[in-house]
């Protein structure tokens, strides 16, 4: 944070999504519990203290009683899950635990229950027994629970936020941010994330400018403080001066008279110069967004991340709920393509209901068609509802994180069974669709060749390609410069993955955010990409690029690329080779 005169302050983070927005900061509490909500009690306190504490138990055991009542009864282990921590809100270790810590330490109850269930994780920590290092994990959870009512963090739900203000969070979780209403919420900031978040790709769908990884803008930021923020530089600037608001304003006017000029001519094809057709989609988080997507002029939807629904949800749905979600999907969006992506839960996206695991690495862990292969009747219910919906519509079925031909090979097998219990059961269904699978991690563009035998089309999700080639979490500000699309290391993936499908004849897209940035065309269109999928707000401003641009002269002139060893070069040469028809940057970037 730089002071630059006294009142106004300047917080740099990152862009998460661009576009300006000037309004009232409304703090909310997520994650990073408040630990100056430590106090001493006094003797007389005590009482009240371990009453409020009581009082924090019993609501959060009778809202998790509502959860497991809305769950169905199918749900089996997942469900007994839920049921064996109503009664560890009262178990011995924490609840006895964290009275008695009040009293005896005279301390406020959240410091006390923090205390208890650091406690009872180091305990465990040594312990090599399964199970008690699944109860240790149930411990904390419940203790989670019960301290979000204690700090009063449920209380507030984003989607009742009814002011016109801009949110500052310690962090956002994709549902989180998912759950802005737009009429309401102008921006936001927080204090963690990365450009590639799925936090910052909801933004960016959203419209609504934010930046991310501030480090500190909720502990600096006061309510009711006036902010910019400034989200295609990454920039917030609180309590403004005069002239820096003056100047804001006229920018945001700008911003506003430029993305209606872009938009003005979204509807038109995407053609370049020489003729050339490009197909560009849409990835899109919810149905809704559907409407969106057609009015930035997508044709299809070249990515549908299913797992928002099991989010929202906060229990699994059933087969007939997916079914009549993917069918709305498809019917707005009929005759165009729908490609639907199984469910790509954990990493940065934990469902909070499932069992507790605890990994240290979770974007190396149990994510995506791992979880799916693991969990194989949630993956089969999924699978059915994909395979029934393609009976009324142009589906796609795509595999997210494959890497390696067995996990593949094992998917067609869990296929066939759910195409099996779909005979059985006498349901209309189509089995007969294109299967493809994301290509977003390095040891699948190695066997790319080999992988392509195996499935009818490649989706290349660069958000992950780049953080696993990079070894740079997308959502950890700190090596963000290391998260490098034009990196001569994520460009030889692209075209290793390119080759492959174009030697073996499979159709190959890209969905990473990468497509959506237009100083990436040169070297997609140069590579032979022809399908685009992306953030239906990024559309116009790269069919205005395309519309510029001459397909076969990206191709002569790709190996140029390949001809340098930075990020930095070859990112200035697109830059100086492009300057005339590369759309106006410091709008966008
Ligand atoms: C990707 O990794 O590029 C991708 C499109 O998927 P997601 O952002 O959902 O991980
Ligand atoms: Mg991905």
């Amino acid at each position: 944070m730089n002071k630059i005169r006294s009142g106004q302050r300047i917080i740099r983070g990152i862009s998460g999504s661009p576009g300006i927005c000037i309004g009232k900061a409304y703090l909310i509490d997520r994650e990073g519990v408040n630990l100056t909500k430590r106090y001493p009690v006094s003797e007389a306190m005590v009482p009240a203290e371990i009453d409020r504490f009581k009082n924090a138990v019993t609501k959060a055991k009778n809202d998790h009683a509502k959860v497991i009542e809305s769950l169905d009864p199918d749900l089996g282990e997942n469900l007994s899950i839920l049921e064996a921590h109503m009664v560890l809100f009262k178990d011995k270790m924490l609840y006895g635990k964290a009275i008695e810590t009040i009293s005896r330490d005279r301390i406020n109850a959240e410091w006390a229950l923090r205390k208890v269930s650091r406690k009872v994780k180091a305990m465990f920590q040594q312990i090599n027994d399964q199970y008690l290092k699944d109860r240790v994990n149930d411990i904390v959870q419940v203790s989670d629970k019960i301290m979000s009512h204690l700090v009063g963090a449920q209380d507030i739900q984003i989607r009742d936020i009814n002011k016109r203000v801009i949110l500052v969070a310690h962090d956002l979780s994709p549902a989180d941010a998912s759950q802005i209403q737009l009429e309401r919420i102008k921006g936001f900031v927080t204090d963690r994330g990365g450009k590639n978040s799925h936090t910052s790709i909801v933004a960016k769908s959203l419209k609504i400018p934010s930046v991310l990884g501030s480090g500190r803008a909720s502990s600096v930021i006061n309510n009711d403080d006036i902010l910019i923020v400034d989200g295609s530089s990454g920039i917030i600037i609180v309590n403004p001066e005069e002239d820096t608001l003056f100047k804001y304003q006229e920018r945001l006017e700008r911003f506003q008279v430029y993305r209606a000029d872009i938009e003005r001519d979204s509807h038109l094809p995407a053609l370049t110069k020489d003729g050339v057709a490009l197909n560009l989609m849409s990835n899109i988080e919810r149905v809704e967004e559907v409407v969106s997507a057609k009015d930035n002029g997508a044709e299809g939807v070249g990515l549908f991340r299913t797992e928002f629904l099991y989010l929202d949800l906060k229990r699994f749905p059933t087969e007939d709920e997916l079914l009549q979600k993917y069918k709305e999907l498809v019917e707005l969006m009929n005759p165009e393509p729908v490609t639907i992506r199984t469910l790509d839960i954990n990493g940065d996206k934990v469902n909070p209901y499932m069992d507790p695991v605890e990994e240290a690495n979770p974007v190396l862990g149990l994510r995506a068609v791992r979880f799916c292969l693991e969990h194989e009747s949630i993956f089969i219910t999924q699978l059915k509802a994909i395979l029934r919906v393609a009976a009324f519509g142009n589906i796609k079925l795509l595999i997210p994180m494959i890497s390696c031909v067995e996990e593949i090979i094992q998917v067609k097998v869990v296929l066939n069974k759910a195409i099996l219990e779909l005979e059985h059961e006498d349901k209309i269904f189509n089995k007969d669709i294109p299967l493809g699978i994301m290509i977003e991690v390095p040891s699948a563009v190695i066997m790319a060749e080999e992988l392509a035998d195996q499935v009818d089309f490649f989706s290349i999700g660069t958000n992950d390609l780049i953080q696993y080639s990079m070894a740079a979490d997308r959502s950890n500000q700190r090596v963000g410069h290391l998260y490098q699309a034009l990196n001569p290391a994520v460009l030889k993936m692209i075209k290793m993955t390119c080759d492959a499908a174009h030697k073996k004849g499979i159709e190959v897209v890209m969905c990473g955010e990468m497509a959506g940035d237009p100083i990436n065309m040169p070297i997609l269109l140069g590579l032979g990409l022809t399908d685009l999928s992306m953030s239906s707000a990024s559309i116009p401003v790269i069919k205005k690029m395309i519309r510029s641009m001459d397909f076969s002269l990206a191709g002569k002139n790709v190996n140029k690329l390949f001809g340098f060893q930075t990020t930095e070069e070859i990112s200035t040469f697109i830059q100086e080779e492009y300057k005339d028809i590369l759309p106006y940057r410091e709008m966008e970037e």
